[in-house]
């Protein structure tokens, strides 16, 4: 039966959301107040909440990298022409939130990590993938009717200290001998010639493979190409509940009942442990926070020594990952805060400016004009998942970047669409398709744990 229902209003963003306590991500609230979603424009069209109940071929929860990434596959390359359900606005969560540093990478192990896990056949698979999945990256931002201000050129790796320098060198060595990615290492003259001039870098690992975008635009992007290939996007929709009937999943959301004969699930660390049993304890949403300054003067410029605008990422645990954006400003983010309730805290905000100071102690006093944060989906294994459960066959789930997401959620989503129309691909029996995200026995705990964690971390990364 249809029942129109009124579309919802607009809710204020609500910066102290928490998905390990709420039951949602909310019912169209605004975007988190970013410095990208200032300098995209407009958001582009699209489809209006749903309002009555549905029928489709194909439903997709979730409209960030992942979800427009799938939405635009399904339609262009497989004839499918899915609903996109998105619960806030469009690309609401990590996708227009995040440093828009697009890796060689997805999930938070080295590849020396891989070969110990896996064995080095299957590592140099997973490499393959990945390198594939950079590509489809590339794609997807050459194909974009939005100009998302790539800045290509590589990663550049930033050692803090000498220790780390060491680390990293050797595994730089690894990518290039053993991979056949060729990643220099860069020493300290070098760096501040050629580079930049980091207060505390003592040498550098550039990985070639490395593109920063403006993701607001480049997820304004998605959503125009997923429309045009034939997808509808419904923003103020949020699923509540997912049920299973036969062949048919039922996606209850506040306007209607959306009936679909495959479900794609790709709601990031913003999954309610409600939405379906299939995922419940199987992420730990983390908090990620990020500042953008003013643009820096000349005079700034040449007391920084910034010749590079490549993505850059420092050697700590809680690493600060930054760049010099096109027009000059400056960000930087990191991991600080560990509960929504006290993410707007002065201090975690002061972190952040206390790692730009001792970057760049040019900087000090420098205003800042943006700050923001939001939640990335860490597996409890470091890696992600795109995957089909057997029971519930038709659903599929792309999830667990582990704050890797950027580059790696297109070729995700052009996965997960290949899954749920049934198409082989190469590299389908690596452990990343063809297992769950694993649970963690004491995950309602891991908040204790990851508190004495993060006071270790800090005092560790800073040691001499
Ligand atoms: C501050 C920050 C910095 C980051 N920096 C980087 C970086 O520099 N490089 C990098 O590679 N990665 C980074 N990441 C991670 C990266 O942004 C993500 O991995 C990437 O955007 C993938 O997004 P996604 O589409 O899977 O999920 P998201 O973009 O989070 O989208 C999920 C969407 O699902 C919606 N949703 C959730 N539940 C429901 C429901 N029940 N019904 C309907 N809709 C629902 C949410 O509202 C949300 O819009 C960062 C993340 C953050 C938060």
């Amino acid at each position: 039966m249809n029942r129109p229902l009124k579309t919802p209003p607009l809710a204020a963003y609500d910066p102290h959301y928490d998905p390990l306590v709420s039951d949602g991500p909310g019912c169209n609230r605004d975007y988190a107040p970013t410095y990208w979603l200032a300098t995209a424009g407009a958001p582009p069209e699209d489809d209006g909440p749903i309002t009555r109940d549905v029928d489709t071929d194909v439903a997709i929860v979730g409209s960030g990298f992942t979800g427009l990434a799938c939405a635009t596959f399904l339609a262009r390359e497989h004839g499918v022409k899915p609903l996109v359900l998105e619960a806030n606005r469009v690309a609401w969560g990590c996708s227009t939130r995040n440093g828009g540093q697009g890796q060689n990478a997805s999930g938070r192990l080295t590849r020396s990590q891989w070969i110990e896990r896996w064995g080095l056949d299957v590592a140099k698979r997973l490499h393959a993938e990945i390198c594939d999945g950079f590509d489809t990256f590339e794609d997807m931002i050459r194909q974009s009717p939005v100009d998302c201000e790539p800045q290509r050129g590589g990663h550049l790796y930033i050692a803090h200290r000498k220790r780390n320098f060491e680390k990293i060198a050797a595994e730089a060595n690894v990518l290039t001998d053993v991979f056949g990615e060729p990643t220099r290492v860069i020493g300290a003259d070098e760096l501040r010639r050629d580079y930049l001039n980091e207060a505390e870098a003592v040498g550098a690992v550039l990985e070639p493979r490395g593109t920063g975008v403006h993701p607001a635009k480049l997820a304004f992007g998605y959503q125009q190409m997923a429309r045009a290939a034939g997808a509808k996007i419904h923003p103020g929709s949020p699923v509540t509940e997912i049920e299973q009937h036969g062949s048919v999943f039922h996606l209850h959301t506040p306007g209607g009942t959306v009936k679909a004969r495959a479900v794609g699930i790709a709601t990031g660390a913003y999954t309610a442990p409600g939405l379906t049993p299939l995922l419940r304890g199987r992420c730990m949403p983390i908090l990620s926070n990020s500042i953008v300054t003013r643009p820096l003067t000349p005079a700034e410029l040449d007391a920084t020594g910034f010749r590079t605008k490549l993505v850059l990422t420092d050697t700590r645990t809680l690493r600060f990952y930054y760049r010099l954006l096109p027009d000059n400003r400056v960000q930087i983010g990191s991991r600080s805060s560990i509960t929504g309730a006290d993410a707007d805290h002065p201090r975690h905000l002061q972190l952040l400016i206390d790692g730009l100071h001792r970057k760049f102690p040019a900087l000090h006093g420098i205003e800042i004009e943006y700050s923001w944060w939001g939640w990335v989906d860490v597996s409890h294994d470091m890696m992600p998942r795109i995957f089909q459960s057997e029971r519930a066959n038709g659903l599929v789930y792309a999830l667990g970047y582990g704050g890797n997401g950027v580059s790696y959620s297109a070729q995700a989503g052009r996965r997960m669409a290949q899954m749920i129309v049934g198409q082989q691909f190469k590299g389908q029996d690596l452990p990343t398709f063809t297992s769950p995200l694993p649970t963690h026995a004491f995950s309602s705990f891991r908040r204790i744990g990851q508190r004495l964690l993060y006071r270790w971390y800090q005092l560790r990364d800073e040691a001499a």
